[in-house]
């Protein structure tokens, strides 16, 4: 039983207004990988590399129970690199390259290991791909999460749609979410969205915490206030790894579980951006996710008597 993170793994070239990186590792599911490690032991990767990829980083990862087999390596070929650019409120950013390198021809073969998959982690990756890995799946997992981005609504929509509809929870940021519903309410946009087939969905809203949709309601988790963000690169990842990482060990698919989930994935992204690329995820200790978690209590937490006078009452 186990908890199949497909997506990219990458090198990033990063600008924030407070600095700059050179060519870091990266990638959407290198980033999941080390958050659902916090929880999971039994990871199996699907992804691919080039041989420019640093062997120590997947050693890194295995280190945490996450099983390569799933991960190509193509010797004579590069990694997929991304360059992106902060705004200085760090919660908006433009897309400097994308060159999809091995991902242009990426062909995931899934390992007979991997079949006995209860939790599949689409990260973010070619829709075609993503669709891929689920019809290779002899048996549908418990629970199928995805993650996409505008880049693949603006140029492979009509594949994305029909991954949509294999899914149960997508996870997107705001304008992510209003692009693929044509909605500015973010309530109808969710509306919208969930006819195209997930019965969740998760609006990522950066430094302004996420909601929660389900048909039978909303659920906010807000993101920790914090004093200096780094690097959000990666957050959103993280956050998905978090999610999936407390379902896949708690095994409960129930929205009341989800709600937690988004608390988990929440403090992990808070760590996420306190420095660049993985950094941060890599040095985490479990007693400071504890303590973290312990503040998002304290953030949302209060008791209320409300003191009315008579004048409206009934
Ligand atoms: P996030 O900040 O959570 O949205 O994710 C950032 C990560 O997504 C970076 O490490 C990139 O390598 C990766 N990424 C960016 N664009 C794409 C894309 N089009 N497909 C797959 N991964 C991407």
């Amino acid at each position: 039983m186990s908890l199949i993170v497909v997506g990219s793994m990458a090198f990033d070239a990063i600008e924030t207004p407070f600095g700059k990186s050179d060519k870091i590792v990266g990638g959407a599911a290198t980033y999941i990988a080390w958050s659902a490690s916090n929880f999971t032991r039994s990871i199996n990767q699907v992804s691919v590399v080039g041989g420019d990829f640093p062997k120590e980083e997947l050693k890194m990862l295995e280190a945490r129970g996450v099983n390569m087999e799933g991960v190509q390596i193509k010797e004579k070929e590069k990694s997929f690199f991304w360059s992106g650019k902060y705004h200085m409120d760090m919660n908006t950013r433009d897309t400097l390259d994308t060159q999809l390198n091995v991902l242009a021809n990426f062909n995931p073969v899934l390992p007979d290991s991997y079949q006995d998959c209860e939790f599949l982690m689409l990260g973010n990756l070619v829709p075609a791909v993503q669709m891929a890995v689920i019809d290779q799946l002899k048996k549908r997992p418990k629970l199928v999460v995805m993650d996409t981005m505008n880049f693949w609504m603006e140029t492979a929509m009509d594949d994305l749609e029909k991954v949509l509809k294999k899914v149960d929870v997508l996870m997107i940021n705001d304008s992510e979410a209003r692009q693929l519903s044509a909605q500015y309410s973010l309530v109808k946009a969710a509306n919208t969205i969930m006819k195209m087939g997930p019965k969740f969905l998760v609006i990522k809203k950066g430094e302004h915490g996420a909601l929660l949709f389900h048909e039978d309601g909303v659920f906010y988790a807000p993101a920790l206030p914090l004093e200096d963000v780094f690097d959000p690169t990666g957050a959103g990842d993280t956050f998905a790894g978090g999610f999936i990482g407390h379902i896949a060990r708690t095994k409960d698919i129930s929205f009341a579980n989800m709600k937690t989930g988004i608390i988990v994935g929440s403090a992990l992204a808070s760590f996420c951006v306190e420095k660049f690329g993985t950094t941060r995820l890599k040095e985490l200790k479990h007693r400071e996710l504890e303590g973290r978690i312990q503040q998002f209590k304290e953030l949302v937490n209060f008791d209320i008597e409300l003191l009315l006078n008579d004048s409206n009452a009934e």
